[in-house]
């Protein structure tokens, strides 16, 4: 089974077999196919990328695929354990919830989703998201950020990228509502992609936020939180103007945090780098993944320790020449 994964052509979620995901594409819900489809892709019967989705503009020609082996049921059963807690959702402010816009040269990439933080090293605010989230920049660039090339220091992206545009996600119409820059890639010496679904400790950017931008800055959680804890995932949500969809952590470890819709027909799709927060309004993690198992939704995230974590090395890592943008 492959609860992190659905099959464009057919939309059947978990894919049960083989997966076949594409490499090419960038990161994200439109780059896999079941067997019986990527059979049929073969014989010129199924579309790929998918019609109208987000991997159709990338403007790649050729799709190389690498088949995947799945996990046993057995690991998921426990996510279906903890109830849904009784708590009412958190507030979430305009502005702190953001679309980035990751702009190379002349050259600009949108991502779904990030949020803005306080720092905690008394800096400039930071812009937090997941770094598949950049992953159709990295492939136009021809990075390898993955857990498999060792020679990437984490330096090499942040080199690149110029600045990042912040929009207000949940504006009426996002695309005019600028609310300023980030300016500065941190260096995250961890920060990989590729890490086999639901690891997510690994998938982070973070940016430090201009002075002059009109954000709200969040605040990270003093704590990862603990199975049967309620969690809200922050993120429009379609045809609605509700901003949050409330979750239990069903699974919490120093690699993984895997949290449980409450609702689960509900779907808000192209949520990554969207924030987890508590019944305070606190970022908990940074969402990275979807997935369905027996008839639930769930989703998984780099949780706060984790976060911690980059951003501790990533300042260590910076102190010989400062590249952190503080000043
Ligand atoms: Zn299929
Ligand atoms: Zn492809």
């Amino acid at each position: 089974m492959h609860v992190w994964n659905h099959c464009h052509a057919c939309g059947v979620q978990p894919i049960v077999g083989r997966r076949f995901e594409c490499l090419s594409c960038p990161a994200g819900p439109d780059n896999d196919l079941c067997e019986a489809c990527f059979r049929a892709f073969e014989r010129g019967q199924v579309e790929h990328p998918a019609p109208g989705g987000y991997a159709q503009h990338a403007g790649r020609h050729e799709h190389v695929f690498r088949a995947r082996e799945g996990v046993s049921s057995d690991r998921c059963q426990q996510w279906l354990a903890p109830p849904l807690a009784t708590a009412s959702a958190p507030a979430v402010p305009d502005r702190f919830v953001v679309r980035p816009e990751f702009r190379v040269g002349r050259d600009s990439f949108f991502g779904a989703y990030g949020c803005v933080v306080a720092a905690e090293d008394g800096g400039q605010a930071l812009l937090l998201t997941a770094l598949h989230v950049m992953d159709e920049l990295i492939k136009r660039v021809g990075l390898d950020c993955s857990v498999h090339n060792h020679a990437y220091s984490g330096e090499e992206l942040p080199g690149l990228v110029s600045e990042v545009g912040l929009y207000d996600v949940f504006a009426e119409n996002w695309m005019p509502a600028e609310l300023g820059v980030a300016p500065a890639m941190l260096t995250l010496p961890e920060a990989r992609l590729g890490e086999e679904e639901p690891l997510s400790d690994r998938d982070l950017a973070a940016f430090r936020v201009s002075a002059a931008a009109r954000v709200v800055a969040g605040r990270l959680a003093s704590a990862t939180p603990r199975p049967g804890d309620p969690v809200w995932l922050a993120a429009r949500r379609p045809g609605t103007s509700l901003r949050t969809s409330e979750a239990v952590v069903v699974e919490a470890t120093e690699r993984s945090f895997i949290f449980r819709f409450a609702d689960p027909q509900e779907g808000a799709p192209y949520t990554s780098g969207a924030p987890l927060i508590d019944r305070d309004g606190a970022v908990v993690a940074i969402n990275v993944g979807a997935g369905r198992f027996a008839g639930q939704r769930f989703g998984h995230g780099n949780h706060v320790g984790s976060i911690r974590l980059h951003l501790e090395r990533g300042a260590a890592a910076s102190l010989p020449s400062d590249r952190s943008g503080l000043a």
